[in-house]
């Protein structure tokens, strides 16, 4: 005997959501709370994983279990799977245990043959509703089960309607269903071979097995990379009776939020079709009515399903996401589940719930997805250029986005991949789409509701979103929009308005978002919880100030060379690192050094009382050198071409000889950092004196100096000796013994050379502080150039699921962070006061901030815009883990 892989929802609970998946457990919770469900029965993820090790096969065991819970689905109905007078009908649907919202297939009015389907009728007395039931069925065995394209059913479909002389599907006649029917049949039969299976359990088996397969379909597939879910997980199968609010006035099908996605407000706030079933709502294929209309239409219905909605969200403490049918005015409750939302709604609602005692302040820190909260601090439209509004549709994720106009999906991704930024344009998305919604900005679409496909996907996304804009019609073909009299052509420039639903003619002008009042009010939660501190990378006082106000605790990294990018600093640093000999060097640095001393006293200004990271020249060489190609291209021009002056081909044989002599064959491994430092002194130099006259400068003004200044690149002791010697030198002669106790400077070394960390008991003796550059540190430690892995192999290795994530983004726990782990504890064996932190851009990563908290770092550095992700992701850390050093890491390795 098998274990039990079928659990009928009377049995289950919200705890077996592992092997239920969230709408089986759902499900059976809400039977367990006495709601109005149809009742049914769960397969659980186990035999969906079994199903997949014995190569996509239904073992015999489990169809004992299907048909076991059949029978008792019978009982309980008082109907028989495949009577020919009485017949059970039920829904096969896909119920994963992380939602994955269109991803997976469903089947619905499974148990419908050319016998039963007349039963259907005799019994509700409407033969229109009950060949309707039957032609759907066939249409999404056809396409689900059997692998028929759906346009070849809806040309069949069209073409009935032609001939009937209707527009909408509800007014086919029953003998208009009963032709199609028949077409269907010889569509199925052409395309596969095969009839459609009359035997209801045949239909059901091969039912399961496609929504089993359905884990694996490529949208699937997609979804789970992008929202990091497991592939081991599998999905579960849930079969359900089925209701109907297809079968005239009386009935209907919609879906209700508990409170607003889009704003978080307390507002009851859904979409429902009268006569109409299952994923009409959400596939958008009918624009729906507002709910708030049900409540004249069906005040009653309306009444148990707002009680029965706040139910639930009292229940599950959170918003819920509920799909309902009416079956001849009787309503039924068909799944619920926590709502997606965009971030602003999420703070929204996690304040508001906690303001309600719904849920303590850790619990709604814990519940931010913190990758959202990029959203939060998207753009607007800046209002003042808007001039030419094209259309309007409903709002349905905020957010502004600019883009050129692609109207298909492969467009926008071949569009984007050659750099383009693009905005989709759909009459209505599918899941099929979902490559072009994420290569896009912004996605439109001429119908579907505030529920549909592209709402919840583009929401979940945190892309800007106008869907049912209904005043627009796309014409494919053509590749053009038309809205009235007005044409706009694919690669015309577009804004889309996300908030308030605009589409906009050309490229606005967009400003940056800005902190909401509930984000403070949970970013101020998250920093009552945390232990690690927040540091931002930032190289200029305005985006210290940036930094400043979205909460940073000091700046972590100070990349100084970033500091000569502009056009007038780049020929002076260029003429430095090109200089003949000392004296010309000095030069250079003399013109640098007020350059460099006014960027400093802007960012200790701003940074009044925190600490600055300052990073000396880390360069690599080829980034601040004249390109040799091109130097050489000119070089022949002028010598062969005979064009130019004499005093200009000397220039250029000049430099293209130094160029060649500076350059190198992998720059990243090369003269860089400390190298640098050592080899030219006087580099380093200038940068000292520079930090700490603007350190007295300041100190002058009564602002609080915090200077700590980074040597980069170090792989050996010494190097760090020389040059912190050189600091502490530089230091004394600027400010004097009397003012160095004003600045309580300190000088440390980044860790990114894998012998730095080895080796870190010995370099310790020299730093007061370590900060793991995590970006270099990576690229060493596997041997991966950052120039070039992500556009080679990387991407490969990841797909292939080589690699779990790219290390690049993703800390690499097992490796580089043993080698984190390893530094810290050897350091501070040595100095247990020795300060810590990371400034790779890991350093907004949840997860290796997460990593981060456990190896009991002081703080992780940023940038700026990813600072309140990395104070609640910090805060969540110490929630899920506790005080850190108690579970040091080291358990892992
Ligand atoms: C690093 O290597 O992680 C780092 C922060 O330095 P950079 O990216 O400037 O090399
Ligand atoms: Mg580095």
């Amino acid at each position: 005997m098998i274990q039990k892989q079928v659990v009928p929802f009377q049995e289950g609970n919200a705890s077996m959501k592992a092997l239920l998946g969230g709408k089986g457990a759902n499900l059976a919770e809400m039977t367990r709370a006495g709601l109005p469900v149809p009742p049914g029965f769960t397969i659980t993820t186990e035999a969906c994983l079994a199903f997949f090790k014995v190569g996509n096969r239904i073992s015999e065991g489990l169809l004992e279990q299907i048909a076991e819970a059949l029978k008792q689905l019978e009982k309980q109905k008082g109907q028989t799977f495949g009577d020919a007078s009485n017949p059970l009908l039920v829904s096969v649907r896909s119920g994963s245990v992380s939602s994955m919202p269109g991803m997976m297939d469903t089947i619905l009015n499974l148990g419908l043959n050319d016998l039963t389907v007349q039963g259907l009728a005799a019994l509700t007395n409407n033969e229109k509703f009950a060949y309707d039931c039957y032609r759907r069925l066939m249409q999404m065995f056809g396409n689900v089960v059997l692998g028929i394209e759906g346009y070849h059913f809806e040309q069949l479909l069209h073409r009935l309607k032609e001939k009937e002389g209707v527009q909408q599907d509800q007014d086919v006649t029953a003998d208009g269903w009963k032709s199609l029917i028949e077409d269907y049949k010889a569509c199925i039969l052409a395309k596969t071979g095969q009839a459609f299976p009359q035997h209801v359990y045949e239909q059901l088996r091969l039912a399961v097995e496609a929504v089993f397969k359905s884990w694996n379909n490529q949208r699937a597939q997609i979804y789970r990379k992008i929202n990091r879910i497991p592939d081991e997980q599998g999905t579960a199968v849930n079969i359900q009776s089925m209701v109907f609010g297809n079968m005239g006035s009386s009935c209907g099908t919609g879906v209700v939020f508990t409170r607003n996605p889009s704003t978080g407000e307390n507002t009851f706030f859904g979409e429902y079709l009268i006569n109409a079933q299952g994923e009409d709502v959400v596939a958008g294929i009918r624009t729906p009515l507002a709910i708030a209309a049900l409540k004249s239409e069906m005040p009653q219905i309306y009444e148990q399903l707002f009680s029965a909605s706040k139910q639930l969200e009292k229940h599950y403490k959170d918003m819920q996401d509920i799909e309902f049918t009416v079956e001849n005015n009787k309503l039924y409750l068909l799944q619920t589940r926590n709502g997606k939302r965009n971030a602003q709604a999420a703070l929204k609602i996690a304040v508001d719930l906690v303001q309600e005692s719904l849920l303590t302040k850790q619990e709604a820190v814990e519940r931010i997805e913190v990758s959202h909260l990029d959203q939060l601090l998207h753009r607007g439209i800046d209002e003042e250029a808007v001039k030419d509004v094209l259309a309007k549709g409903l709002p349905a994720s905020p957010g502004a986005a600019v883009g050129q106009l692609v109207f298909d999906a492969d467009t926008a991704a071949e569009w984007s991949r050659a750099g383009k930024t693009v905005i989709l344009a759909r009459n209505e998305t599918t899941p099929e789409d979902i490559h072009g919604v994420i290569a896009s900005e912004g996605v439109l679409t001429s119908r579907g509701g505030m529920t549909s496909h592209a709402a919840v996907v583009a929401r979940g996304m945190g892309k800007p979103c106008v869907c049912g804009c209904e005043e627009v019609r796309i014409v494919l073909d053509e590749k053009r929009m038309f809205a009235g009299s007005r044409v706009v052509e694919e690669g015309d420039w577009i804004t889309l308005d996300g908030a308030s639903g605009r589409v906009i003619i050309g490229a606005m002008p967009l400003h940056e978002a800005r902190m909401t009042d509930e984000l403070l009010v949970m970013l101020k939660w998250a920093d009552d919880i945390r232990t690690l501190k927040v540091y931002a990378n930032a190289d200029n006082p305005e985006d210290a100030k940036i930094a400043r106000q979205l909460g940073a605790q000091g700046i972590g990294l100070c990349r100084t060379e970033h500091m000569f990018f502009s056009p007038t600093r780049l020929p002076v640093v260029q003429r430095m690192i090109l200089a003949d000999d000392k004296e010309d060097r000095l030069q250079a640095l003399a013109q640098l050094l007020p350059m460099q001393k006014s960027d400093f006293e802007g960012m200790f200004e701003e940074m009044d009382g925190l600490p600055v990271t300052i990073r000396l020249l880390d360069p690599p060489l080829h980034e601040f050198l004249p390109n040799l190609e091109d130097l050489q291209k000119r070089h022949s021009e002028l010598t062969y071409g005979h064009a130019g002056s004499d005093l200009e081909r000397e220039e250029i044989a000049h430099l293209l000889r130094k160029v060649q002599a500076l350059h190198e064959a992998n720059p990243m491994l090369g003269q860089r950092g400390c190298r640098l430092g050592i080899v030219y002194p006087e580099i380093y130099d200038m940068q000292i004196e520079a930090i700490f006259r603007a350190a007295s400068g300041c100190i002058d003004r009564g602002i609080r100096v915090l200077p700590e200044i980074m040597i980069p690149l170090v792989g050996h002791a010494n190097e760090l000796k020389i040059l912190r010697e050189l600091v502490d030198f530089v230091a004394e002669q600027v400010l004097g013994k009397d003012k160095l106790r004003d600045c309580p400077y300190k000088v440390g070394t980044m860790i990114e050379v894998p012998r730095a960390a080895l080796t870190a008991r010995q370099i310790v003796a020299y730093a007061d502080f370590f900060s793991f550059g995590t970006n270099d540190l990576t690229q060493m430690t596997y041997g991966y150039s950052r120039d070039d892995a992500e556009g080679k192999f990387l991407t490969h290795y990841v797909d292939q699921k080589l690699l779990p994530h790219n290390p690049f983004q993703v800390l690499d726990t097992e490796g580089v962070g043993q080698l984190i782990d390893l530094a810290v504890n050897a350091g501070r064996l040595v100095k247990p006061a020795l300060k810590t932190g990371i400034c790779g851009e890991h350093g907004g990563d949840k997860e290796s901030i997460f990593f981060c908290h456990l190896t009991g770092l002081d703080y992780v550095s940023c940038s700026p815009y990813r600072i309140p992700l990395a104070r609640i992701a910090a805060a969540q850390a110490f929630i899920m883990h506790g005080v850190p050093g108690e579970q040091k890491v080291a358990q892992a390795i």
